[in-house]
Protein backbone atom coordinates (compact mmCIF):
# COMPACT_ATOMS: atom_id res chain seq x y z
CA UNK A 1 0.00 0.00 0.00
CA UNK A 2 1.09 3.59 -0.47
CA UNK A 3 0.59 6.01 2.06
CA UNK A 4 1.02 9.50 2.04
CA UNK A 5 0.71 11.95 5.22
CA UNK A 6 0.18 15.64 3.92
CA UNK A 7 -0.28 18.48 5.84
CA UNK A 8 -2.00 21.93 5.99
CA UNK A 9 -0.18 24.67 7.78
CA UNK A 10 -3.05 27.05 8.23
CA UNK A 11 -5.48 24.93 9.70
CA UNK A 12 -3.14 22.03 10.94
CA UNK A 13 -4.69 19.47 9.22
CA UNK A 14 -3.65 16.10 8.31
CA UNK A 15 -4.65 14.90 4.73
CA UNK A 16 -4.24 11.36 3.42
CA UNK A 17 -3.33 9.32 -0.18
CA UNK A 18 -3.35 5.83 0.02
CA UNK A 19 -3.55 4.26 -2.33
CA UNK A 20 -3.37 0.01 -4.00
CA UNK A 21 0.24 -0.42 -4.98
CA UNK A 22 -0.87 -2.89 -8.06
CA UNK A 23 -3.83 -1.28 -9.70
CA UNK A 24 -2.49 2.42 -9.00
CA UNK A 25 -5.70 3.32 -7.09
CA UNK A 26 -6.28 5.80 -4.90
CA UNK A 27 -8.32 7.56 -1.97
CA UNK A 28 -7.82 11.19 -0.63
CA UNK A 29 -8.84 11.66 2.95
CA UNK A 30 -10.05 15.26 4.10
CA UNK A 31 -8.39 17.21 1.15
CA UNK A 32 -8.17 20.96 2.01
CA UNK A 33 -9.37 23.25 -0.64
CA UNK A 34 -6.44 25.38 -0.40
CA UNK A 35 -3.96 22.16 -1.08
CA UNK A 36 -6.07 21.36 -4.40
CA UNK A 37 -2.95 21.62 -7.00
CA UNK A 38 -0.52 20.37 -4.21
CA UNK A 39 -2.71 17.06 -3.98
CA UNK A 40 -2.94 17.07 -7.59
CA UNK A 41 0.53 17.35 -8.29
CA UNK A 42 1.20 14.17 -6.35
CA UNK A 43 -1.02 11.97 -7.53
CA UNK A 44 -0.19 12.87 -10.76
CA UNK A 45 3.24 12.82 -10.38
CA UNK A 46 2.70 8.77 -8.57
CA UNK A 47 0.83 7.73 -11.52
CA UNK A 48 -2.43 7.07 -9.66
CA UNK A 49 -5.63 7.29 -10.40
CA UNK A 50 -8.02 9.01 -7.21
CA UNK A 51 -11.23 6.80 -7.18
CA UNK A 52 -12.87 8.05 -3.95
CA UNK A 53 -12.45 11.32 -1.63
CA UNK A 54 -13.36 10.70 1.59
CA UNK A 55 -14.48 13.28 4.50
CA UNK A 56 -14.18 11.91 7.78
CA UNK A 57 -16.87 14.51 9.25
CA UNK A 58 -18.30 17.40 7.81
CA UNK A 59 -15.57 20.00 9.10
CA UNK A 60 -15.38 23.54 10.62
CA UNK A 61 -12.07 24.93 10.37
CA UNK A 62 -11.09 24.20 7.07
CA UNK A 63 -13.06 23.86 3.49
CA UNK A 64 -12.93 20.71 2.18
CA UNK A 65 -11.46 20.63 -2.03
CA UNK A 66 -13.86 17.29 -2.35
CA UNK A 67 -15.70 18.85 -4.87
CA UNK A 68 -13.27 20.53 -7.09
CA UNK A 69 -11.24 16.94 -7.02
CA UNK A 70 -14.18 15.13 -7.82
CA UNK A 71 -14.68 17.94 -11.02
CA UNK A 72 -11.15 18.01 -11.95
CA UNK A 73 -10.71 14.05 -11.85
CA UNK A 74 -13.95 12.11 -11.82
CA UNK A 75 -13.08 10.59 -8.20
CA UNK A 76 -16.68 9.73 -6.26
CA UNK A 77 -16.86 11.90 -3.02
CA UNK A 78 -17.43 9.77 0.35
CA UNK A 79 -18.82 10.79 3.76
CA UNK A 80 -20.40 8.90 6.59
CA UNK A 81 -23.90 7.89 6.56
CA UNK A 82 -25.01 11.20 8.43
CA UNK A 83 -22.62 13.34 6.80
CA UNK A 84 -22.35 15.95 3.58
CA UNK A 85 -25.45 15.61 1.98
CA UNK A 86 -23.62 16.16 -1.34
CA UNK A 87 -21.45 13.09 -0.90
CA UNK A 88 -21.77 9.95 -4.03
CA UNK A 89 -21.27 7.62 -1.64
CA UNK A 90 -22.77 7.06 2.33
CA UNK A 91 -21.03 4.32 4.65
CA UNK A 92 -22.55 3.14 7.46
CA UNK A 93 -20.55 1.08 10.53
CA UNK A 94 -19.16 -2.14 8.29
CA UNK A 95 -18.97 -1.16 4.87
CA UNK A 96 -15.82 -1.30 2.70
CA UNK A 97 -14.36 0.42 -0.07
CA UNK A 98 -12.29 -1.70 -2.35
CA UNK A 99 -8.97 -0.38 -4.13
CA UNK A 100 -7.72 -3.68 -5.80
CA UNK A 101 -6.28 -5.61 -2.57
CA UNK A 102 -6.79 -2.44 -0.32
CA UNK A 103 -9.67 -2.45 1.64
CA UNK A 104 -10.85 0.53 3.63
CA UNK A 105 -14.00 -0.27 6.33
CA UNK A 106 -15.28 2.26 7.93
CA UNK A 107 -16.36 2.98 11.49
CA UNK A 108 -19.05 4.92 12.57
CA UNK A 109 -17.57 7.07 15.79
CA UNK A 110 -19.86 9.80 16.79
CA UNK A 111 -19.12 12.60 19.09
CA UNK A 112 -16.75 15.01 17.96
CA UNK A 113 -19.73 15.52 14.98
CA UNK A 114 -22.57 13.20 15.06
CA UNK A 115 -20.98 12.24 11.43
CA UNK A 116 -18.01 11.23 12.52
CA UNK A 117 -16.36 8.30 10.59
CA UNK A 118 -13.27 6.25 11.03
CA UNK A 119 -11.51 4.17 8.37
CA UNK A 120 -9.56 1.06 8.95
CA UNK A 121 -6.68 0.10 6.76
CA UNK A 122 -4.66 -2.99 6.72
CA UNK A 123 -3.67 -2.36 10.97
CA UNK A 124 -4.03 1.37 10.54
CA UNK A 125 -6.82 3.34 11.30
CA UNK A 126 -7.86 6.94 9.72
CA UNK A 127 -9.46 8.47 13.18
CA UNK A 128 -10.63 12.01 11.49
CA UNK A 129 -10.96 14.11 14.37
CA UNK A 130 -12.21 11.67 17.71
CA UNK A 131 -9.03 10.28 18.30
CA UNK A 132 -5.64 12.46 18.28
CA UNK A 133 -2.10 11.57 19.39
CA UNK A 134 -2.47 12.42 23.34
CA UNK A 135 -6.24 14.52 22.82
CA UNK A 136 -9.11 13.98 21.04
CA UNK A 137 -11.48 16.40 19.11
CA UNK A 138 -13.80 18.77 20.63
CA UNK A 139 -16.94 17.51 21.00
CA UNK A 140 -18.75 20.99 21.88
CA UNK A 141 -20.90 21.76 18.59
CA UNK A 142 -22.43 20.21 15.10
CA UNK A 143 -24.26 17.79 17.46
CA UNK A 144 -20.84 17.05 19.25
CA UNK A 145 -21.59 14.53 22.03
CA UNK A 146 -18.57 14.02 25.01
CA UNK A 147 -20.62 10.46 25.91
CA UNK A 148 -20.65 9.51 22.25
CA UNK A 149 -17.10 10.42 22.05
CA UNK A 150 -15.90 8.26 25.19
CA UNK A 151 -18.19 5.28 23.52
CA UNK A 152 -16.58 5.80 19.79
CA UNK A 153 -13.27 5.77 21.33
CA UNK A 154 -13.20 2.92 24.01
CA UNK A 155 -15.87 0.76 22.09
CA UNK A 156 -14.26 1.26 19.01
CA UNK A 157 -11.24 2.56 18.20
CA UNK A 158 -9.73 0.78 21.52
CA UNK A 159 -10.70 -2.61 20.19
CA UNK A 160 -8.47 -2.77 17.70
CA UNK A 161 -5.68 -4.39 17.98
CA UNK A 162 -2.84 -2.60 20.14
CA UNK A 163 -0.38 -2.19 17.12
CA UNK A 164 -2.62 -0.54 15.14
CA UNK A 165 -0.93 2.98 13.77
CA UNK A 166 -3.47 5.82 14.67
CA UNK A 167 -3.27 9.13 12.00
CA UNK A 168 -5.28 11.29 13.43
CA UNK A 169 -7.06 14.30 11.18
CA UNK A 170 -5.07 17.38 12.65
CA UNK A 171 -2.09 17.75 15.10
CA UNK A 172 -1.17 20.92 16.69
CA UNK A 173 2.28 19.78 18.79
CA UNK A 174 4.12 18.47 16.04
CA UNK A 175 2.88 14.49 16.23
CA UNK A 176 2.36 12.23 13.29
CA UNK A 177 0.98 9.38 13.95
CA UNK A 178 0.44 6.49 17.29
CA UNK A 179 -0.61 3.17 17.63
CA UNK A 180 -3.92 2.24 19.80
CA UNK A 181 -2.21 0.77 22.85
CA UNK A 182 0.26 4.08 23.16
CA UNK A 183 -3.08 6.24 23.18
CA UNK A 184 -4.66 3.59 25.61
CA UNK A 185 -1.95 4.10 28.32
CA UNK A 186 -0.51 7.70 27.70
CA UNK A 187 -3.82 9.64 26.22
CA UNK A 188 -4.53 12.54 28.93
CA UNK A 189 -8.11 12.62 28.53
CA UNK A 190 -8.55 8.88 28.44
CA UNK A 191 -5.53 6.78 30.21
CA UNK A 192 -7.03 6.13 33.77
CA UNK A 193 -10.35 7.96 33.22
CA UNK A 194 -13.90 7.14 33.55
CA UNK A 195 -16.21 8.01 31.28
CA UNK A 196 -17.93 10.79 33.84
CA UNK A 197 -13.80 12.51 34.01
CA UNK A 198 -13.86 12.15 30.41
CA UNK A 199 -17.17 13.97 29.98
CA UNK A 200 -15.90 16.40 32.56
CA UNK A 201 -12.39 17.41 30.75
CA UNK A 202 -14.86 17.91 27.99
CA UNK A 203 -17.41 19.82 29.05
CA UNK A 204 -14.65 22.28 30.72
CA UNK A 205 -12.66 23.14 27.76
CA UNK A 206 -14.20 26.36 26.91
CA UNK A 207 -12.47 26.59 23.65
CA UNK A 208 -13.19 29.59 21.38
CA UNK A 209 -15.23 28.98 17.69
CA UNK A 210 -12.90 28.20 15.10
CA UNK A 211 -12.27 30.73 12.67
CA UNK A 212 -14.34 28.98 10.04
CA UNK A 213 -17.30 27.59 11.82
CA UNK A 214 -19.75 30.25 9.64
CA UNK A 215 -18.17 29.70 6.12
CA UNK A 216 -16.95 26.06 6.65
CA UNK A 217 -19.51 23.79 7.60
CA UNK A 218 -22.24 25.16 5.24
CA UNK A 219 -19.15 25.14 2.28
CA UNK A 220 -18.43 21.44 3.35
CA UNK A 221 -22.37 20.15 3.44
CA UNK A 222 -21.93 20.93 -0.50
CA UNK A 223 -18.66 19.21 -0.61
CA UNK A 224 -16.73 22.82 -0.67
CA UNK A 225 -18.80 24.78 -3.32
CA UNK A 226 -18.48 28.53 -2.14
CA UNK A 227 -21.83 29.77 -0.95
CA UNK A 228 -22.16 32.41 -3.49
CA UNK A 229 -21.96 30.09 -6.34
FE1 LIG B 1 -13.31 18.47 12.91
Amino acid sequence: MILRQLFDQESSTYTYLLADEQTLEAVLIDPVREQLERDLTLIRELGLTLRYVLETHVHADHVTAAGLLRARTGARTVAGRAGAPCADVHLSDGDVIQLGELSLRALETPGHTDDSLSVVAESMVFTGDTLFVRGTGRADFQNGDPEQLYSSITRKLFTLPDDTVVYPGHDYRGHRSSTIGEEKRHNPRLAGRSREEFVAIMRGLNLPAPKKLAEAVPENRRCGAPLTA
